[in-house]
């Protein structure tokens, strides 16, 4: 039985299946709801009024775990164990962060360049997945506080350009936070839904969303036709945001008061970096701000700031110039402009956008909720609660194909709504591979053991090529009846092959709910499962090349050097066997690293052999 809540606030009974909206950002992360009464957008607040978290994990000695305001003041007591901007590092490898090493205080591990970074704090690792679970639990955790009612299904938005890799990141953090990610959207896309764009069909408009956050500024272009958002372009700085506006602040005050050696004093510093940002929020509305620091009485006034910050604003008119640019548009073509994030409370923001795009910036819905707010309207919609959305019928489960090593690879994430096509290019694994099998499952489990199979065909007849070079379009297209259609064709030959699969394949909703719970329970063992899949797959993959290139090259190569590739191979063929993804990829790293060298030396023969006059067409191919 579904338990029902009562708000004790309000007395008001309230849907035991609430969904509820999150933006989990990089510098604040909070959740909002649709009021059961109101029915309107609302951020969930604390009895202090507070809605924001800041997305902060702090970690003490003993394994206990501060999220949000309580971890904040350990950013500058306690650096190396406290975690800021995990937001960053979602679906990054290290060599991706490099040449933002110094950014992060906390200690971030290297030991495998290709491998997705992970966080050291005392022995222990973390992903920015567990990261960003943790955030997400904390607020998982506020809600259910404030609603009096269980918490389990949410709308998490993320930056319009965040990759595959980066938005299947967040729903595996949700997924370990105990929730079910009903759906992943943009940013922009939540904004605009909160002030109420893109909720009627006939509605077509070109929108610009200037986002200026704590750390990150992101600039999107939309166009909305038909209720559906399309995003045009997009720009930004992931290292420019308010934390600027505060340094520039800072380093004003220690020229003009010559304040230094603040290194040895992190009290002092965090109070002065306190001061600034209090300073900055004042000057919003205020001509100066005085306060005494250190015994000292410090002042800015509103000019000189916006003097100080006119060239970080500047920067970020530089990308909106660009997102225009990649956008093919010119500002007249822009119909709406919406303010998003706190530092756009700063009137020379609004003024200096409102400028360039020729305008009146819209900024009445409060820009640090906004994005939540729209999560929280995209939420409802999927709840079929919002009855002047035209409801569609939506695919309960996902809906996706078995790759290598047992995996599912989703092409129709739950909740799609129907009719909808998707689809996806595939190639082959081995030399000459003449079929493919295609199995269609359904469900939410990573390996697709745990899944429903709908069906199965193999596309047969691709001549023979080698390897990776077929291209096999898989899609699957559901039409208004429910009807799922799945088909495969190679693009090179043309050869195709499809079936159908009936809805009274259906699952009953109880079945629906407990493979969603199921989905849940096993979120830690089905992400490191499918890590080491992967990594095994990569491990065969490479292992099949350096097989294929040492017996066509051995001629190039010395004795010993053949003698440690077989030894390298020989030590990955052995991590294979073994549950160790960490292993497997070191292993992988170092065939590569070993293999790499003669790849150049093949090469440099086949050119030179060629500047010889010979053909070096059937070495090759
Ligand atoms: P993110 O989306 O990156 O998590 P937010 O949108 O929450 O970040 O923005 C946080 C930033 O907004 C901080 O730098 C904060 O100092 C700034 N901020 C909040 N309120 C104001 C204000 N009234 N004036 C200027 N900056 C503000
Ligand atoms: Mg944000």
């Amino acid at each position: 039985m579904a338990k029902i809540g009562i708000n004790i606030a309000t007395g008001s009974l309230q849907q035991a299946e609430m969904i509820v909206g999150i933006d989990l950002g990089t510098t604040n992360s909070l959740v909002a709801i649709i009021h059961p009464d109101t029915k309107q957008p609302t951020a969930l607040k604390e009895f202090d009024g507070s809605s924001i978290v800041p997305s902060v994990v702090h970690f003490d000695e003993y394994g206990n775990v501060e999220v949000g305001e309580r971890a904040k003041p350990y950013l500058e007591s306690d650096p190396k164990n406290t975690i800021f901007s995990a937001k960053r590092l979602m679906g990054k490898s290290y060599k991706d962060i490099q040449t933002h090493q110094d950014f992060f205080a906390y200690k971030i591990i290297d030991d495998n360049t290709e491998s997705l970074v992970k966080v050291q704090v005392g022995n222990k690792f973390y992903s920015p997945i567990e990261l960003s679970s943790f955030i997400l639990e904390e607020l998982k955790k506020r809600a259910e506080h404030i609603l009096k009612t269980p918490v389990t299904k949410a709308v998490i938005t993320v930056p319009a350009y965040f990759n595959d890799a980066q938005r299947q990141a967040t729903r595996d953090a949700g997924k370990l936070a105990g929730l079910d990610v009903l759906r992943i959207i943009n940013e922009p896309t939540a904004a605009s839904l909160a002030y109420g764009l893109g909720l009627n069909p006939t509605e077509e408009k070109t929108i610009a969303v200037y986002d200026l956050g704590g750390g990150t500024f992101d600039i999107s272009i939309l166009r909305i036709a038909n209720g559906i958002f399309e995003v045009l372009s997009t720009n930004g700085d992931t290292y420019l945001g308010g934390d600027d506006l505060d340094r520039a602040i800072i380093e004003y005050w220690m020229k003009q008061w010559s304040i230094d050696n603040l290194d040895q004093h992190t009290a002092l510093k965090q109070q002065l970096r306190l001061a600034a940002e209090k300073a900055k929020i004042h000057l919003s509305n205020n001509a100066i701000f005085e306060t005494e620091f250190a015994g000292e009485k410090i002042s800015i006034t509103k000019e000189v700031f916006e003097s100080l910050v006119q060239p970080i604003v500047d920067r970020t008119m530089d990308c909106c110039r660009n997102a225009m640019k990649d956008a093919g548009l010119q500002v007249s073509n822009i119909n709406t402009v919406l303010m998003v994030g706190g530092s756009t409370r700063v009137p020379l923001v609004k003024k200096t956008v409102g400028a360039f795009f020729n305008q009146e910036v819209n900024d009445s819905v409060n820009p640090d909720e906004v994005v939540a707010l729209g999560a929280a309207v995209q939420a409802d919609i999927l709840a079929g609660n919002n009855q002047s959305m035209l409801l569609l019928d939506i695919t309960p489960l996902s809906l996706g194909i078995e790759t290598m090593g047992g995996l599912m690879d989703v092409l129709l994430p739950r909740n799609a709504k129907i009719p909808t096509k998707a689809g996806r290019q595939y190639t082959t694994q081995k030399d000459g591979q003449s079929g493919i099998q295609i199995a269609v499952y359904q469900g939410e489990r990573d390996l697709v053991k745990d899944n429903r199979k709908l069906g199965e065909f193999t596309l047969t007849g691709i001549p023979a090529m080698p390897a990776g070079l077929p291209k096999v379009d898989v899609s699957f297209l559901i039409n208004a009846d429910g009807i799922l259609q799945v088909s495969a064709k190679e693009l090179r030959s043309g050869v195709s092959q499809s079936i159908d699969i009936k809805p009274q394949y259906g699952l009953t909703d109880e079945e629906v709910e407990q493979r969603l719970m199921d989905s849940i329970t096993h979120a830690k063992e089905d992400i490191a499962t499918r890590a080491l899949v992967e990594a095994r797959t990569e491990a065969e993959q490479m292992l099949a090349v350096t097989e294929k290139f040492l017996t066509k090259n051995a001629s190039i190569l010395t004795k010993e050097e053949l003698t440690t590739s077989a030894n390298a191979m020989q030590a990955l063929q052995l991590a294979i066997t073994m549950e160790d993804k960490n292993l497997i990829q070191a292993k992988t790293e170092e065939l590569n690293d070993i293999t790499r060298p003669f790849a150049e030396r093949a090469m440099d023969q086949a050119i030179s052999g060629a500047l010889r006059g010979k053909d070096i067409q059937d070495k090759n191919f």
